[in-house]
């Protein structure tokens, strides 16, 4: 079967294992079911996620010109500290970023191959997790905005990674017993004076389970590189497709392009 469409990323469901989706148009294709099996991608285009065209993307799936317009691509979204929808102060849209910005955000622990610190919306629980491929997460403060949220990570950021080194990710590398919990205790006294009401110990830690084994080697491609493929797929973690012989695409930093998939 061939089908045709955008990539956006993959859409998942907690359960042992995650389950993952992948929408491309109309098509709803479940990718556990084509674990074990041959897939071949072809990229035909672009779709810009914000204006739709056709043109080379730049970032995050936009067009250039989205990149530096749309309030979906402001610094904000990477560096929620910057966030001022709480003062009332817009940076590109005020009402896009209020309805961003004004929610419960939670800040949490995730073991990704190294402890890290994160920043999600509530309502992003689990997903932003298993997007990152965590095995391990624990939620630590509970605010009410994401600018709070973006405080408190970057004073944790100091004594903690804040990124995901996809290779150790993707290592699928961790000690059975490791508790987040511990590392909680230890961060404690690295709130920020004015944030420490948001700390919270009444979460339990969360697992997630992958339909994935890490191979021997990993290495990473992209269509730019390899703009038509074909593979048997051998599991899927965080946003990668594992594919035989170790190597990996990144369906996430794909959001945008448009394909063709045949199963
Ligand atoms: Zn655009």
């Amino acid at each position: 079967m061939k089908f045709t469409g955008q990539i956006l990323k993959m859409s998942t469901e907690n359960g042992k294992p995650i389950q993952y989706h992948l929408c491309l148009s109309n098509d709803l294709i479940i990718m556990n079911q084509l674990i074990g099996k041959k897939i071949r991608m072809k990229h035909i285009g672009y779709e810009c996620l914000s204006c739709g065209k056709d043109e080379k993307l730049y970032r995050m799936g936009f067009c250039k010109k989205c990149f530096f317009e749309s309030p979906y691509a402001s610094e904000t979204i990477i560096r929620p500290e910057l966030s001022t929808a709480h003062l009332g102060i817009g940076e590109r849209d005020l009402e896009v970023e209020k309805s961003i910005q004004l929610h419960p955000h939670i800040v949490y622990l995730a073991y990704t191959g190294d402890v890290k610190v994160g920043v999600t919306r509530e309502s992003q629980i689990p997903t932003r997790w298993i997007d990152q491929g965590a095995t391990f997460a624990l939620p630590i403060a509970k605010t009410d905005n994401r600018y709070e949220a973006g405080m408190i990570e970057v004073a944790l950021k100091e004594h903690l990674a804040d990124k995901t080194n996809w290779r150790k990710m993707l290592e699928d590398d961790f000690e059975d017993d490791l508790d987040l919990k511990d590392f909680r205790e230890k961060i404690k006294e690295y709130f920020p004076e004015d944030f420490k009401n948001f700390y919270s110990m009444e979460h339990e830690m969360v697992r997630m389970d992958y339909p994935y084994e890490a191979p021997q080697k990993i290495n990473s491609f992209t269509l730019d590189k390899s703009p038509e493929f074909e593979a048997v797929l051998n599991g899927i973690k965080g946003q990668y497709l594992s594919f035989e012989g170790g190597n990996f695409i990144n369906v996430r930093a794909h959001e945008g392009y448009v394909i063709e998939l045949e199963v």
